[in-house]
């Protein structure tokens, strides 16, 4: 399939889907605390996507069951809310959600602290989350995918965590996944060129121990193989002439 180019006005509709998904993010953040539940999340989101006039992307999407994916603690991505999954002091939890908007696509995740975290599980955080930013930073037309994937790699393995092969960022558009796929890993200068007009959802996952992952019964929900912690961030960004614009600020 092609990498599709978007306009100006499809990126100005796609900012519009990514600003109303930052608020259904706001609102799921003010509820991660000990003792609530992933499925309180999912109910909050719900409701805030409804009252926004979205369309949930992820419900429906090869039967995925939910608005939410909540993922605590070892679960990588993919963890499906549930009103038994409780959340403890010390967890982390991703939240990754989608929104659909007048047919376009905007998708975002963010790994919150819940309570007090142990430090290494804050660096765990915070690395993560730099190592997003850094790939934003090397967005621009004429740079490539490699130079995305290098840099989120470079911060991760510095600091002693693994970056996820298994999974990868993706295009976005008039659907939730396009071409290219966009790899959390590479070498500068390699792979695809980015162009003025492409649109990226870029996003890192981190695992504290080995970057290995399996999908537990469920079919859905990914864990690390060796029960290490994981993270994961995400922003829906458009190449423009000037460098990155983030659509899901
Ligand atoms: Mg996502
Ligand atoms: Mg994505």
């Amino acid at each position: 399939m092609a990498i599709m180019l978007k306009t100006a006005a499809e990126i100005e509709k796609m900012r519009r889907s990514g600003q109303m998904l930052s608020q259904v993010h706001a609102a799921v953040r003010d509820v991660v605390k000990p003792g609530a539940t992933t499925w309180d999340l999912e109910v909050v989101a719900a409701k805030k996507t409804a009252e926004l006039g979205a369309t949930p992307a992820f419900k429906g999407y090869n039967g995925f069951p939910c608005v939410l994916c909540t993922s605590v603690n070892d679960e990588v991505v993919h963890g499906i809310p549930s009103a038994d999954r409780v959340l403890r002091d010390g967890d982390i939890v991703s939240i990754d959600c989608g929104l659909v908007v007048d047919g376009y696509y905007s998708d975002c995740a963010v790994t919150y602290a819940v309570g007090q975290l142990a430090p290494e599980t804050r660096k765990l955080l915070t690395t993560t989350e730099a190592s997003l930013a850094r790939a934003i930073e090397a967005v621009k037309p004429g740079a490539t995918l490699g130079d995305i994937g290098a840099a989120v790699q470079e911060i991760v393995e510095a600091d002693g965590f693994s970056v996820v092969r298994e999974f990868v960022g993706h295009g976005i558009g008039t659907r939730m996944h396009e071409d290219p796929q966009v790899p959390n890993y590479g070498q500068r200068g390699k792979g695809t060129k980015l162009r003025e007009g492409m649109v990226l959802a870029i996003e890192p996952m981190v695992n504290v121990g080995k970057p290995d992952v399996q999908v537990l019964e469920d079919g859905w929900t990914a864990v690390t193989q060796d029960g290490s912690l994981s993270a994961h961030f995400e922003h829906t960004v458009a190449v423009t002439r000037d460098g990155a614009l983030i659509l899901t600020a």
